[in-house]
């Protein structure tokens, strides 16, 4: 039986349509299409939780998540509970994108740790894991996921562009790891020799569409059904054969999000 790919971290409230087929509908139809069966969107912030949870709702393939994104803290404020709230909702399997961007927001720093506390109680309260973005931050990420994060049920750095060492303290917090289009760019060989050493029951893969398109893709829109170019860059730099990248992503996902042996 052939196994479909997840795509672990997409925005699908902002895709670039017309780019995909002119609807999400069209595009999940194409991710289809090309091997891929499920689909996890990501909040932002509070303005986009209702249509991300709304697809979730809409298609059977499409999981949710709630947070607020770290470059987004400044602008929208929200308290435990208002995101408790969201968390209650059915479609809901983890808590974020949340974390540290020092890179693009060092100003804000203060204000992102003291909501990555917040995301990370509340998801260990919840007993769900936790999508992370983390960018030029590795220490205060690590050391706030020790303090507030439940090994118990972990979660994900997304969009993985940090050394072996971070990866490997993450992993020793029962985090996997995420791999994006950025895998493909002619400048990410580090972040191949990472992926060389990463055990495959740790590894997810992402396209975190729209942003971030894979070779031979890059600098157009990302779109879902372009997460197989990420699946066979991992497979060629571990030299296994893509149909076993794509069970182990498709079943560490399961198992991290708690979907194992549910319908999809
Ligand atoms: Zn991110
Ligand atoms: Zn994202």
């Amino acid at each position: 039986m052939e196994s479909l790919l997840v795509d672990s971290h997409c925005h699908l409230d902002q895709l670039e349509l017309a780019s995909c087929g002119g609807s999400v509908a069209a595009a999940l139809d194409a991710a289809r299409e090309a091997g891929v069966g499920r689909f996890l969107c990501i909040a932002l912030n509070p303005a986009n939780i209702p249509a991300v949870l709304q697809l979730a709702r809409e298609f059977s393939a499409v999981a949710a998540t709630v947070g607020v994104h770290p470059l987004h803290v400044s602008e929208y404020r929200v308290d435990a509970s208002g995101l408790r709230e969201w968390a209650q909702d059915p479609q809901v399997v983890a808590i974020g994108e949340t974390g540290l961007d020092y890179f693009y927001a060092a100003a804000s720093s203060e204000i992102q740790r003291a909501s990555f506390a917040m995301h990370l109680r509340l998801a260990s309260e919840l007993g769900l894991p936790v999508v992370v973005h983390t960018r030029d931050a590795r220490e205060d990420t690590l050391a706030l996921i020790r303090e507030y994060g439940s090994t118990e049920h972990g979660g994900v750095l997304h969009c993985f562009t940090e050394d072996w060492e971070m990866a490997r303290c993450a992993m020793d917090l029962n985090y996997s790891i995420s791999i994006s289009g950025i895998v493909t760019f002619a400048n990410a060989a580090d972040l191949r020799e990472v992926v060389r050493k990463l055990p495959l029951d740790r590894v997810l893969v992402e396209t975190d569409a729209p942003y971030l398109a894979p070779v031979p893709h890059r600098g157009e829109a990302n779109q879902p059904a372009y997460v197989v170019r990420v699946a066979q860059a991992v497979a060629d730099i571990k030299g296994l054969p893509l149909e076993q990248v794509i069970e182990a992503t498709t079943s560490n996902y399961d198992r991290i999000f708690g979907l194992a042996g549910g319908g999809s």
